[in-house]
């Protein structure tokens, strides 16, 4: 089983992964919490560079490849490995903020980062991806002031990615979630346990 979120800033994804990761636990799995960019050793020396903000303007198909590398190293280190032991894999972020942020956000063309993408994790797809929709004007009014060098990305930036992490979701609404991030926590947990159940194999 394996559970992949994503969202803007602010969006509430790291809360979510977790009270999933603590329900599922109850529900007798064991749960593999992670995140990219930074699930791996490099991918937290990855996460620094990606983040810093002495970075600012690297060039849109670098930053592409730097989130790739992360993933690949990510995938083959921890995801995978932990679906063949048959543990559930929660993570915070996946596929789609690439195609989100390198894709809509830098507009660097889809498909290539598509493409890329899959050739970086040998193609391995989630059972389930939980998309928080959030205003971005209300995520980073939640995040404060900029924490890293996307976060300080304009407004209109973070409007294409929400913008394009629904066209996601409406592509294959069977593989996707789609919450109200604006809603009150709990909700938003119990919609995603209710959607959760369902894919449960009994
Ligand atoms: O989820 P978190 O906020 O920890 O992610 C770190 C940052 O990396 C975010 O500001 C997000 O905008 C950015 N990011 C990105 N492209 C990705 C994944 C994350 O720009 N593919
Ligand atoms: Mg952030």
């Amino acid at each position: 089983l394996f559970i992949a979120f994503e969202g803007g800033e602010g969006s509430g994804k790291t809360t979510q992964a977790r009270m999933l990761a603590i329900w599922l636990r109850d529900q007798g799995y064991d749960v593999v919490q992670t995140r990219e960019p930074g699930g791996t050793k490099l991918g937290m020396r990855l996460r620094a560079i990606l983040l810093d903000s002495a970075h600012q303007g690297i060039s849109g198909r670098s930053e592409a490849l730097l989130y790739a590398a992360d993933r690949a190293e990510h995938v083959e280190k921890v995801i995978r490995p932990a679906l063949r032991r048959g543990s559930a894999v929660i993570s915070d972020r996946y596929v789609d903020s690439s195609l989100a942020y390198q894709g809509a956000g830098r507009m660097l063309d889809r498909d290539e980062v598509a493409r890329i993408n899959e050739w970086a994790t040998g193609g391995l797809v989630p059972d389930l991806t939980v998309v928080l929709d959030v205003p971005p004007a209300v995520g980073l009014r939640r995040m404060g002031s900029p924490a890293d060098r996307l976060e300080a990305e304009p407004l209109e930036f973070h409007e294409r990615v929400r913008r394009e992490l629904r066209a996601l979701a409406a592509a294959e609404p069977e593989r996707y979630l789609v919450v109200d991030g604006t809603l009150p926590q709990e909700e938003v947990t119990r919609i995603i346990q209710d959607r959760v159940r369902e894919i449960l194999p009994d």
